[in-house]
């Protein structure tokens, strides 16, 4: 073991980036890295990218001017501070990084961070590395390999990547191009990292993937297991209490899954199921495989299947071609859904995919006019669905102290925020809340008697009893 350096990993997007960032910090911990809060003291920086939103790669250039600062600063001090570039931007702009920001050291794609041990000692001896390499495949052996670094558990809620990639090239997004083809973990190398993380004290465990209902993953049989067959195995180890699974594409929705949420109970009554638009012109011109129906459709066998369910989204909305009518459909999906909450952007051109070559761009005025409509709508329906929760009891997974002494903070099943008064002893376990106040982000409510938890969970019904 070396003296011990210190490692800042800074995440940017999605929740696969939080698991990548902390599979890193995994990986470096026997090369004697200890994480560390703050970049001004780190002995490595990682800045983990993500390519989704707009102007990411500026945004990443400039967060390089600032480390490249941190590290003139440390070489004052006679401290080497090693930069590194990870994520999808790394993926997407490997060379072009290492020319237009020489404090940079070393850059690396999604697929290469089981490699940065290698890596380092390249950087180390002066080398400008960079590793972007394009197969999941490698990285995914390596996670389960028994020299594989140690997994450890921060809290009682863990990500676990199962799938990565996507083959739907929906016209949109750059997922394809930056991570490659639809990929699926082996069941076996899933289900030991979740044990691991069981007996490390995790309670709820959300298995990840871009398009995580193709999963399609190896099973011990040798055949290829569906999600719902993966989420009845997790569901079998001990010390797992809770499973959701991210993000989801309505064409995958397929029976065995919408029956495992009538059959799994330690599948939380809550989905992330992305519909972009309720316009079918703009979900065609998305190339999304999906009409409104279908997602109608899928959204009410779901709820047959589950009662309770809760639904979030996310929603684009100024399309190239979206018109006022097309706009009024999605507002209207909205309404007639009754969703839980939703993420909501404006559209913006994706360099290399083919929307971004589509003609009828929409002015951004206009993109965001619709924008607050439709966040107005959003919040609307959020705020109604909580109200139903008024005066309901149901478990809650407490995560951490709430910001008053005293307070705890934790999760219902529907992924609220619950505030709540009771002892410290209580984080890492799950307890009953009777809910009796809404917040504008959080529920407040009181430990309740343990056998009412989970009787009275509000329905759909009682969110059209309120006139969502
Ligand atoms: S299914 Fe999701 S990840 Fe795949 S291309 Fe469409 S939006 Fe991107």
């Amino acid at each position: 073991m070396t003296d011990a350096r210190k490692l800042y990993v800074k995440s940017f997007g999605c929740q696969m980036n939080v698991y990548d960032s902390r599979r890193m910090a995994d990986t470096l911990a026997p090369h004697g890295y200890i994480e560390t809060g703050t970049a001004e003291d780190a002995d490595l920086v990682i800045l983990n990218t993500c390519h989704i939103r707009e102007k990411a790669a500026e945004k990443v250039y400039s967060e390089i001017g600032r480390m490249r600062r941190l590290k003139e600063a440390a070489a004052a001090e006679n401290r080497n501070l090693l930069i590194a570039v990870a994520g999808c931007v790394a993926q997407a702009e490997g060379e072009e990084i290492i020319r237009r920001a020489p404090a940079v050291d070393l850059v690396f794609g999604p697929q290469s961070y089981h490699r940065l041990p290698d890596l380092l000692v390249r950087a180390a001896q002066g080398e400008r590395a960079i590793d972007t390499e394009f197969s999941a495949d490698d990285k995914f052996g390596a996670l389960a390999a028994p020299t594989a670094p140690a997994i450890r558990a921060r809290g009682a809620c863990a990500f676990v990547t199962v799938q990565e990639g996507c083959d739907k090239f929906c016209t949109f997004c750059v997922v394809p191009y930056t991570r490659g083809a639809e990929l699926s973990r082996p069941v076996d190398g899933v289900v030991a990292e979740i044990e691991l993380l069981a007996e490390a004290g995790v309670r709820e465990v959300t298995l990840i993937g871009q398009n995580v209902n193709a999963y399609h993953g190896l099973g011990p049989d040798g055949r290829a297991w569906s999600l719902a067959r993966l989420l009845q195995k997790v569901a079998r180890v001990a010390g797992v209490e809770r499973l959701r699974y991210t993000t989801s594409h309505p064409h995958d929705m397929d029976d065995d899954l919408i029956a495992a949420h009538r059959d799994l109970p330690k599948l939380m009554p809550q989905l992330h199921l992305p519909v972009q638009s309720g316009s079918d012109r703009i979900l065609a011109a998305m190339k999304r495989r999906h009409t409104r129906a279908d997602y109608l459709r899928i959204v009410e066998r779901l709820r047959r299947a589950c009662p309770s369910l809760a639904l979030t989204s996310d929603f684009i909305v100024g399309f190239p071609g979206e018109t006022e009518e097309d706009f009024a459909a999605t507002l209207g999906l909205v309404t007639e859904v009754g969703f839980s909450g939703a993420f909501s952007f404006k559209y913006s051109p994706r360099p290399g995919t083919p929307g971004a070559e589509m003609a009828g761009q929409i002015d951004e005025t206009i993109k965001s006019e619709r924008l607050q409509i439709l966040q107005h709508a959003i919040d609307a329906s959020q705020a109604a669905f909580n109200r139903t929760c008024l005066g309901h009891s149901f478990d809650v997974l407490f995560e951490r102290p709430g910001r008053h002494p005293g307070q705890l903070v934790g999760r219902s099943p529907y992924l609220q925020p619950v505030q709540v008064s009771a002892p410290q002893s209580l984080i890492g376990e799950i307890a009953a809340v009777t809910i009796t106040e809404i917040g504008s982000n959080s529920l407040f409510g009181t430990l309740a008697d343990r056998t009412e938890a989970g009787a009275t969970a509000p329905t759909k019904t009682t969110l059209v009893a309120t006139g969502a």
